[in-house]
C-alpha cells in the first residue's frame, strides 16, 4: 500500500527506522509497567530514555503505599527486569507473599531503577507534555513514520525537547481521578469543597487518622479502592466508635461489589469482598445503593450530598468528609499530535475495550495481547499498562508486562515472539455477562 493512500500503518512501515534507529526509545512513566518496558528494552540491547514526573521511581504507587496488594509477588515481578536485577545480587522478595505499594516500590521497583544499565536513562521531576513528530502536525501523513518523535518535557521546570524513534506510554491513570459526581464532570460545587473531599486511598489507620477518627465519613465507589478505605474506617471505628461510616454505590445490588469472595483464585483479593459484606450486614458501615451524586453543598464545617435514588431525591447531611473512589481515566491531553484510536465509552486502546468492558464482564481476567492489538495508528507509538484500559478497573501488572515484552519484540524484529502471548491471570470468580452474574469461574 502507497503511504499517501494508508491511513493505519502496517506491520512493515512499522519497522521501518534506519534513518532514526540511532535514537532511543522514549518511555513516558516510571511504574512497573514503564520500567518492566525498560529491562526488556535493555536486555535486547536497544537504548532507551525513560521520563517520571514524580521525583522518584512509581510516583502514583507511592501515594497507596500503604495498601496491601492482593496479588503476590510472583505476578507482581517482571521476568526481563528479574533478570537483570538477579545479575546484580538482588535478594528476592518471597514469592508467595502480598506486599505493600510502597515495599513493592522498596523491593522491586527501587532497586530495578539503581541498575547501572537503567539509572543513567531516568529523568525524574520530568513531566511530558507533549509529543509529536519532527516538523509534522497530526494532519501530515507523508513521510510520517520514518520522522523522529519530539516530546516536550517539563524537567526541573526547564521545557526540554528530547527525540526518540519510537515512544511507549505507560503513564497510568491514576494521577487524573474521576470527580464523585455521577455524570462524570468536575462541577463548581465539587470543586469548592476539594479540601473535604480525598480522592484516592488515604492512609486512615497512619498519617490521616486524626481526620477521619469520630468524624461522619462518606465513601463513594465500588472498586477496590473503596473497599480498603472502608475496612480501614471500620478498624478506626472499633477504637472510636462514634465514627460514622456511610457508602454509596451506583450499581442496585451491593451484593456486586464483594466479588468472587472464596471463588476468587487471589484469596486477599476475595477476602476483601468476605470482610465487606460482614461489616455490612453487621450495620457498622451503612450503604446506599443505586445512588447518584447530583451535588455537593458546604454547610458551615459539613457537607450535604444530593443525589438521586430510584426517582427520588435523598439528602445525606453533617458528613465531615467525602473519600472518592470513583475510578481515573487517562491523561490524553499530551498526546493531541499523535495518531490513537481509543474507545469511545473505556477511553481504553481501542481493541482491548470488548475484552475488558466492565458493562458486559467482570471477570479480571483478559484474554492474551500484545503488539498487534496495541498498535496505534501512529506507527511506534504504544500505549501500555493501566492506561491501555482508560476507565475499566481490571488491569494487572502481569498484563503489563506481556504488554511490553510482545512490543519490545516487535520493535527489535523478532515478530515471532511478539505474535506468542501468553497471559495466565489468576481469575476473580466472578462472571457476569449482561444483567447476569455469577459467582463461579469463567472466561475461560
Ligand atoms: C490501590 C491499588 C491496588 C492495586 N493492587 C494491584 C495488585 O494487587 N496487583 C496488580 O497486578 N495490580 C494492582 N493494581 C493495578 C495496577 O497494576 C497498578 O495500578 C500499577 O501501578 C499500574 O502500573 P503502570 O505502570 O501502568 O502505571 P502507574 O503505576 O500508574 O505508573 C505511571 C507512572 O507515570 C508517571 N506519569 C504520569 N504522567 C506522566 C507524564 N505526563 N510524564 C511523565 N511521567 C508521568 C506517574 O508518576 C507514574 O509513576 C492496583 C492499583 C491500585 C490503585
Amino acid at each position: 500500500m502507497s503511504e499517501c493512500c494508508s491511513s493505519k500503518v502496517d506491520q512493515a512501515s512499522n519497522t521501518q527506522l534506519s534513518n532514526i534507529g540511532h535514537l532511543p526509545v522514549a518511555i513516558i512513566g516510571g511504574g512497573p509497567v514503564g520500567l518492566a518496558a525498560a529491562a526488556h528494552l535493555v536486555s535486547k540491547g536497544e537504548s532507551f530514555v525513560l521520563f517520571e514526573s514524580a521525583s522518584e521511581a512509581a510516583g502514583n504507587i507511592k501515594q497507596w503505599s500503604h495498601v496491601r496488594l492482593f496479588s503476590p509477588w510472583k505476578y507482581n515481578i517482571d521476568k526481563a527486569a528479574r533478570n537483570l536485577l538477579e545479575l546484580h545480587n538482588w535478594k528476592a522478595p518471597n514469592d508467595d507473599e502480598l506486599p505493600t505499594g510502597g515495599e513493592l516500590v522498596e523491593q522491586y521497583l527501587n532497586p530495578l531503577t539503581k541498575l547501572p544499565v537503567i539509572q543513567p536513562y531516568v529523568h525524574y521531576n520530568a513531566k511530558v507534555i507533549a509529543i509529536s513528530r519532527k516538523g509534522l502536525s497530526l494532519v501530515k501523513t507523508a513521510g510520517r513514520g520514518i520522522l523522529p518523535f519530539v516530546l516536550h518535557v517539563m524537567e526541573d521546570d526547564k521545557r526540554i525537547v528530547f527525540e526518540a524513534k519510537a515512544v511507549i506510554d505507560a503513564s497510568g491513570t491514576w494521577s487524573s481521578p474521576n470527580p464523585a459526581n455521577s455524570e462524570g464532570i468536575w462541577t463548581e460545587d465539587e470543586l469548592s469543597i476539594n479540601k473535604k473531599i480525598f480522592y484516592g486511598i488515604p492512609d486512615v489507620l497512619g498519617k490521616h487518622k486524626e481526620r477521619y477518627s469520630g468524624k461522619k465519613v462518606l465513601v463513594v465507589g465500588s472498586g477496590h479502592s473503596a473497599m480498603n478505605a472502608l475496612l480501614d474506617l471500620a478498624s478506626v471505628k472499633e477504637h472510636a466508635p462514634e465514627t460514622e461510616i456511610v457508602w454509596i454505590i451506583r450499581k442496585s445490588n451491593v451484593k456486586d461489589v464483594y466479588g468472587g469472595q472464596d471463588n476468587d483464585s487471589l484469596p486477599e483479593r476475595g477476602s476483601l469482598g468476605t470482610r465487606l459484606q460482614r461489616l455490612v450486614d453487621t450495620g457498622t458501615i451503612q450503604v446506599l445503593s443505586s445512588f447518584n451524586i447530583e451535588n455537593f453543598k458546604e454547610d458551615g464545617e459539613l457537607v450535604t450530598v444530593t443525589g438521586r435514588r430510584n426517582e427520588e431525591t435523598i439528602f445525606i447531611e453533617g458528613i465531615n468528609e467525602v473519600i472518592s473512589n470513583t475510578g481515573s481515566r487517562p491523561d490524553m491531553s499530551f498526546l493531541r499530535e499523535v495518531r490513537t484510536d481509543m474507545d469511545s465509552a473505556l477511553e481504553s486502546v481501542n481493541t482491548l475495550a470488548p475484552l475488558i468492558d466492565p458493562n458486559v464482564h467482570s471477570c479480571g481476567t483478559v484474554r492474551p495481547h500484545g503488539e498487534k492489538e496495541l498498535r496505534q495508528p501512529e506507527p511506534n507509538f504504544y500505549i501500555v499498562g493501566a492506561k491501555s484500559y482508560g476507565r475499566a478497573p481490571t488491569f494487572l501488572m502481569a498484563t503489563g508486562y506481556e504488554q511490553v515484552r510482545s512490543i519490545v519484540a516487535a520493535m527489535t524484529g523478532d515478530w515471532e515472539a511478539a505474535q506468542k502471548v501468553e497471559l495466565e491471570l489468576p481469575e476473580t470468580g466472578v462472571c457476569s455477562t449482561g444483567s447476569v452474574t455469577t459467582k463461579t469461574s469463567c472466561c475461560g
